[in-house]
Parts: C-alpha cells; structure tokens; sequence
C-alpha cells in the first residue's frame, strides 16, 4: 500500500478507496474477541489468530470489498466469519471439507512440482473459493459459503504446520510439555504461541498492524504456491529444537507468527479486493 493510501491522523486510517476506520474502535473489537475467545482451537490458526488477520484485512479494503463482506457475510465482519470453516467441519455435510485445511508436502518437494489430491487441500480451495465468491452466476447461499471459507483458509496457509509433514502430520504426532502442560507441535503453532502474548494484547496487535503496513506491496503481489512456500521455508526453524522448545524458541516463534498473521491479513484483503475491485491493492 502506497504512502498515501492510508494516512495516520489523530488516530484515523484514512485514504482514498480505504474505509475510515477508526483505530482505536477497530482495536477495541479486536481486543474483546481476543477476550472473549480462548486460543484453544484444535484445528488451524485458532480463533485469535484469525481474528487478528481478518482485523489487519479489515483495514486494507477497498469500498466494494467492504460492501461485499457486509452483503455475503450477512453483516458479519471479517473476525466473525473467519473461524466457522474450523466449526463445521465436524458436522456430516462438512465433513469431506477437513482436508481443505493444510496441505502435506515432503522437505524435498518444491512448491513447483506439488500437485493437490483428489480430496482437495488448502491452496485448491483458496483457488476455488475465490473463484467461487466472484462468480455473479453463482447462488447468493455458495458465494456466501465461498466468503467464509477463503476468509479462513487464507489464514491458514500461514501457519506453518499447515503446509507441513504428512509423517508427524504437520506436527500432531510430535508431543511435548511447555510449562508443565502436554502440547503438540501443531497445537502451539497453532494456538499455544499466541496464547503467551495475552499479557500484551495492546502490543501484540500494534505489532501486526504495524508489520502489515511497512511490507504490504510485496506482500499483497505474491501468489497463494509463494505463501505455501514461505510456510514451508519456516521449517527448519519450526523443527529446531531438541525434546520440547524452550524460551529462546517461543520468543523467537513469536516474532515469526506476528510476520504470519500480518501476511495474511494482508493478503486475505489483497484477495478480496482482487475479486471486488480489480486490484490487489
Ligand atoms: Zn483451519
């Protein structure tokens, strides 16, 4: 996003195509969802990580986006509609929609040559639910579905264990305790990093944000195999440490999942105002 897309006056984001969103409000109904939502989700970025993205998305809409989400997510902002794909792929229709999630690719596997199975996995539904979304010949009730599902899985394919191992399958199968309490790798990419942060929440979100706008050019332009690829990049890092990680790890961690989540915030608006306004910007 160019310098004058957005100006910071008196705590205002303002700029053309941008809607006027008051910083401290927008932090407030993030702050609350953080509050209120526990970090415990099983199964993808849980719910404030996601929370956090759509929040950083929020900001980086352009008008017809912003129409778009309020029409198809029935007045429900970005954080509200982002974790119902986690929610319903338990119940029997949904079910076939688990492996839409992740992605399994082996460490000497490039992003080139990796070919989505039958089932489907994280970057074909990226695809297909942005395709889907801005089909006009679609039904109201599939493009509504196609929103809540991109929303999620843009996010997704940020955390790194997501485009991970099919052997410790992305990280599940590998067990540790942090601080007394039994974890799995995927489960702290997942919840457990964020989590630590909950004494500074203020911060925690300043960072993202502040993250989102220094790189937002190159990061709105890369395509949804870069963004697997930055995942997988992250590995030997992820992998780094002996029988459980310890403090330098979890900080170091830390600062990788703020660059996660201020990716995908970026890129989940990029997104949608590729589809709504012809622009990734
Ligand atoms: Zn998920």
């Amino acid at each position: 996003m160019t310098s004058e897309r957005i100006r910071r006056t008196d705590g205002i984001l303002a700029g053309s195509g941008v809607a006027l969103v008051s910083a401290r409000s927008l932090q407030a109904v993030v702050l609350a969802s953080l509050v209120i939502l526990s970090p415990g989700s099983a199964h993808g970025f849980g719910v404030v990580g996601h929370a956090v993205a759509s929040a950083v998305a929020e900001t980086r809409l352009c008008v017809r986006a912003q129409e778009a989400v309020a029409h198809f997510g029935r007045g429900r902002s970005l954080g509200q509609l982002s974790s119902w794909a986690d929610e319903i792929r338990y119940v029997p229709a949904w079910e076939h929609s688990a492996p839409w999630h992740y992605m399994n690719i082996s460490d000497d596997e490039p992003l080139e040559r990796y070919r989505t199975p039958a089932e489907g996995d994280v970057l074909w539904a990226i695809d297909e639910f942005e395709q889907r979304l801005g089909n006009e010949a679609l039904a109201f009730e599939d493009r509504a579905d196609a929103l809540r599902f991109l929303v999620h899985f843009v996010v997704d394919i940020h955390q790194p264990l997501h485009v991970g191992r099919q052997a410790d399958r992305g990280g599940n199968a590998i067990g540790f305790r942090i601080d007394g309490e039994r974890t799995n790798l995927h489960r702290l990419w997942d919840s457990g990093i964020i989590a630590r942060n909950t004494g500074s929440r203020d911060r925690y979100i300043a960072a993202v944000m502040a993250l989102a706008e220094a790189n937002a050019v190159d990061w709105a332009a890369a395509a949804p195999r870069e963004w697997a690829a930055e995942s997988k990049g992250l590995r030997t890092f992820v992998y780094d440490f002996d029988r459980a990680p310890g403090p330098g790890y979890l900080d170091e961690a830390g600062r990788l999942l703020h660059q996660q989540l201020a990716r995908a915030g970026v890129r989940l608006a990029a997104t949608l105002n590729g589809i709504f306004c012809g622009s990734r910007e």
